[in-house]
């Protein structure tokens, strides 16, 4: 007999974290039952705004004798009940089984919990028609993610290996040698990556929080994420390990959508016009973005940084395709930017003070009128206009690393620029002349080995 088992919702800020209860319930059930894979870590809609972190939940499935199917599901619903953090006014957890095949209509669910909002009702109404068996504490918002980590189809999939820390060493700074990280990255990139940020120097396997993760290094490939671990010299001690299948960095919620039918919490790639100037509040970047369906504000917001320096490059009447999330930004609905690229760019114009038309001076403005500098030649004040280079390349630009929703897909990965292109080659540009080629690329590096 198959089960499939989803948790959700178990951590906050203050600690716990969904993996290292879902790697500690891998390891247990797998002495009752055989697994069937690797367990899977599955990011939601990066919008919603009841996550912790980057909306993950966690989901695994076992071929188990009939008879050990109530130990399973108890030693399930004792670990969440004993380890999940219900001090916390945010924390709702939510567990889900699921006995023998997924069926077809929860796969929808899953695609819809990635790239909307859902309500625990429909979470639940979802579960009874799959044949599901939901068990909420408190509000049991977890059963949206359980539910949808179990039925979400994990056709595209990267690799992360999570690392746990000892009890003990729980919000305390992380041991781990940050010179072993980089020369780990160097051997493994690209097939880990996001192991560092060699712009900023910074190491990236490390989070910040007071939660049991030691390290999480991610990639392609599930034997370099390995060995990239035992790379990595760690001055504490390590609990244990996970390696997890996941649809991080795979761009699946990204869905080609008009500008007209964006809503609340999507996470949409559109293709139109930048219709402002941009502006600037509190070194957050905007503009606004139309098609002939409507109009929305665009943000590159200031965790992106250098990446806003390209948002800035933009004239009204460019052509773009933008990917990003929806979110409500001060009372408006605002697409925050993740990568865009310029199918068609206006021309810049500049004026300039003419050379003088006798002896070929420098002009000088006096009043209405230019006067020569050098021949005191007189003419009436006309500026002329001469087009400059516009410095924005034909290729994607993506925000950096560290600002990189856990679902977007680098650009250095095979594939990276599939959703943006697929938004290009349904509408090509009028005039073939704007797109002579196309090149991609980022803030990191790129590695021209890439299969
Ligand atoms: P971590 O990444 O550390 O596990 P988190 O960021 O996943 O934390 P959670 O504590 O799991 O955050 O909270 C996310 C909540 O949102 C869960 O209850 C989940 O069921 C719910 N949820 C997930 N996707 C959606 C969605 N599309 N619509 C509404 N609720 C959702």
């Amino acid at each position: 007999m198959i089960i499939h088992i989803g948790i959700d919702d178990t951590d906050s800020p203050n600690g716990m974290c969904t993996t290292y209860l879902g790697a500690l319930l891998y390891r247990e059930l797998s002495r009752l039952a055989e697994p069937l894979d690797l367990p899977r870590l599955i990011r939601l809609n990066p919008n919603i705004p009841y996550k912790t972190r980057g909306n993950g939940a966690v989901a695994m499935s076992f071929e188990a004798e009939e008879e050990l199917i109530p130990d399973i599901k108890n030693t399930v619903l004792f670990y969440v009940s004993q380890l999940a953090d219900f001090e916390h006014e945010n924390t709702h957890p939510g567990v889900v089984f699921l006995e023998g095949e997924i069926p077809e209509e929860l796969r929808a669910f899953s695609l819809k919990a990635l790239r909307e909002h859902v309500t625990i009702e429909e979470a639940e109404r979802a579960a009874e028609n799959a044949g599901a068996e939901y068990f909420k504490f408190k509000l049991g918002r977890g059963i949206i993610g359980s539910l949808a980590a179990i039925g979400y189809p994990l056709e595209r999939f990267t690799y992360e290996l999570l690392a746990y820390r000892e009890p003990e060493n729980w919000g305390k700074p992380r041991g781990v040698n940050l010179e072993s990280v980089f020369l780990a990255d160097v051997w493994a990139y690209p097939f880990s990556y996001d192991n560092v940020d060699p712009q900023k120097g910074t190491v990236l396997i490390t989070p910040h929080g007071k939660d049991p993760v030691l390290v999480g290094i991610r990639g392609i490939e599930g034997a370099r994420v390995l060995q990239v671990f035992e790379m990595v010299e760690f001055e504490e001690p390590v609990a244990f390990y996970q390696l997890y299948k996941t649809n991080q960095n795979t761009d699946d919620h990204l869905v080609p959508k008009k500008i007209g039918e964006l809503k609340l919490y999507d996470s949409a790639v559109v293709r139109g016009k930048v219709a402002s100037p941009y502006w600037e509040r509190g070194r957050h970047v905007f503009f606004e973005l139309e098609d002939d369906t409507g109009r929305i504000r665009v943000a590159a917001f200031e965790p992106t940084k250098r990446f806003r320096n390209y948002v800035r490059k933009l004239l009204p009447g460019d052509e773009i395709i933008a990917a990003g999330g929806v979110k409500e930004h001060e009372g408006v609905l605002t697409l925050n930017l993740e990568k865009f690229y310029p199918v068609k760019l206006v021309p810049k114009i500049e004026y300039e003070k003419p050379k003088c038309p006798r002896c070929g001076g420098t002009m000088k403005s006096k009043g209405d009128y230019f006067k020569c500098k050098r021949c005191d030649f007189k003419m009436p004040k006309e500026l002329t206009p001469i087009e400059v280079p516009r410095d924005l390349e034909r290729k994607i630009y993506e925000v950096p690393p560290d600002a990189r929703k856990h679902l977007s897909r680098p650009l250095v990965l095979p594939g990276g620029e599939d959703r943006l292109l697929e938004a290009l080659s349904k509408s090509p540009p009028e005039d073939s002349r704007v797109l002579p080629g196309f090149l991609s690329g980022g803030h990191g590096r790129r590695s021209p080995d890439v299969p």
